[in-house]
């Protein structure tokens, strides 16, 4: 079962407030992040990472492909596979052997793009920009009935 939260994002601190209330709750597993070019989902990922305590930059992988990060121990990886042309490309690269890394914990931004080599989403945010791109329209979706509570309270009015 999947349990979905909804919301809005009306300034660029209520995604901070996002993401440090998602930080408090994911702390491993894969995050998927959909949304069109702009949406905010590297902005997303910034401030989530700077609130598990990263300091320095948090760079687009949209090149690289992978950014890896270790925080206070804990092995994260922000992919972004916009420019992905074959999902093959991910064998290539050692996805297998980034994935099978312990208790790490994974942000997908394009996840489509990775088809098959991409493991099942425990998270997935979904960013829609509103016509006046304003405002963004979040759907965050948990398998956990308990979680999808929990982060409903807290979100809400974010
Ligand atoms: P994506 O990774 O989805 O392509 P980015 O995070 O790189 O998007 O860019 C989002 C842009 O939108 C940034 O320039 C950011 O400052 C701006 N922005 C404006 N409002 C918001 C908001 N509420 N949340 C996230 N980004 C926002
Ligand atoms: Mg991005």
């Amino acid at each position: 079962m999947s349990y979905s939260v909804k919301f809005t994002l009306n300034h660029e601190q209520d995604t901070q407030r996002f993401a440090q209330v998602l930080s408090q709750h994911v702390h491993a597993g894969i995050i998927y992040l959909i949304g069109d070019l702009g949406a905010g989902k590297t902005t997303f990922t910034r401030y989530f990472l700077q609130n598990l305590g990263h300091n320095g930059s948090v760079k687009s992988p949209t090149y690289t492909l992978v950014e890896p990060y270790n925080i206070n121990g804990r092995d994260i990886f922000h992919f972004d596979l916009y420019r992905l042309d074959d999902p093959y490309e991910l064998e290539l690269m050692g996805i297998r052997d980034y994935l099978e890394t312990p208790d790490a914990l994974f942000l997908f931004e394009w996840p489509s793009k990775g088809g098959e080599e991409i493991p099942k989403a425990d998270v997935v945010i979904d960013i829609q920009k509103s016509e006046d791109e304003l405002t963004r329209f979040v759907t965050l979706t948990v398998d956990s009935e308990a979680l999808s509570q929990t982060l409903q309270e807290q979100l809400h009015g974010a």
